[in-house]
């Protein structure tokens, strides 16, 4: 099983011609709401590709968390432990795709910033039960810490997607991740290596104590290098027509780790992943792009 500890957030998505600059104003098109947050996004996406999932996030009592555990409902995932705070807003991301599906998005926190590590320890039975935890940053950094010490404890294996991208990474969290899942920004930032391939940054983060890596290239697909190994494995996903990058790197982590946690290799992880997230750009939104196995392009 695949337990998801992070952040869910609505989208509030409009699509422009023209990024605005500062100070000025452009016009989009209609406002479309949608469940989203790099946690939930994850979930959704091991969810609906089969794996049993659950998803322990922070929402507010308010229509945007109806939507967000509406969202996780139709994906299929456990939602036991998707905590609903009286009073508080759910989490957003402000989304703007321009014109070549590349997006610049800004996230209010919300009830994201009050998932505890108190909330952890209270799922710890939850945490140690599953074969994988996946995390990422979008959370308070403490919550991420207990997750990964109950992780560590029980011997549940760790994916950490380091997004939002910190300076730097701590060296905790980075000797958990089995793999460290990086965009190729957060390679760059995190690795340190200004000049470099993929490969050499996924190198250096090994060697920086990660006990493996994948990086991904967007339409270049992925590189896998697992520990002791010094070459990667490239792993190139099928040619799509992007319409909307939103939450292409969570549907591809969701996808990884749900396969982690049913024996499968990393590679053969990632050659999954990479369909995934694929098919994910073909459509618009996060959640709402994501694919079946009966969906998935080859
Ligand atoms: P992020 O979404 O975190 O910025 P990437 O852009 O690397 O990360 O995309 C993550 C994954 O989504 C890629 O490894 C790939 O599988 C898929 N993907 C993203 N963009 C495209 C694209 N244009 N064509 C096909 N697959 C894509």
């Amino acid at each position: 099983d695949v337990l998801v500890v992070g952040s869910a957030n609505a989208d509030l998505t409009v699509r422009v011609e023209r990024r605005p600059g500062a100070g000025e104003t452009v016009l989009g098109t209609d406002l479309v709401e949608s469940a989203g947050g790099k946690g939930a996004n994850q979930a959704a996406a091991a969810a609906r590709l089969g794996a049993r999932t659950a998803l322990l996030a922070k929402v507010g009592d308010d229509a945007f968390g109806t939507l967000l555990l509406d969202g996780q409902r139709e994906a299929g995932t456990e939602l036991r432990h998707v905590l609903v705070e009286k009073g508080a807003r759910t989490g957003t991301a402000m989304i703007v795709v321009g014109p070549d599906g590349d997006n610049s998005i800004v996230v209010s926190p919300g009830a994201n910033a009050r998932l505890s590590p108190a909330d952890v320890t209270a799922a710890r039975e939850v945490v140690a039960a599953s074969a994988v935890l996946s995390l990422q940053l979008e959370i308070p950094p403490a919550t991420v810490r207990a997750a990964v010490a109950v992780a560590r404890e029980a011997g549940t294996r760790v994916v950490l997607n380091p997004s939002p991208t910190p300076e730097s990474l701590d060296p905790e969290l980075l000797a958990a991740a089995d793999p460290l899942v990086v965009n190729e920004h957060e390679a760059k930032q995190l690795s340190g290596l200004a000049d470099g391939t993929p490969a050499d940054r996924a190198r250096a983060l090994l060697g920086r104590g990660a006990r493996s890596v994948v990086v991904t290239l967007g339409g270049e697909g992925a590189l896998a290098l697992a520990a002791g190994e010094s070459e990667p494995t490239a792993v190139r996903g099928p040619q799509v027509r992007a319409v909307d990058t939103t939450g292409a790197g969570d549907a591809f982590t969701g996808a990884l780790a749900g396969r982690l946690a049913r024996g499968s290799s990393l590679v053969e992880a990632v050659r999954l992943a990479v369909r995934v997230g694929a098919a994910s750009v073909t459509r618009p939104g996060a959640q709402p792009s994501y694919p079946t196995m009966d969906e998935l392009p080859d």
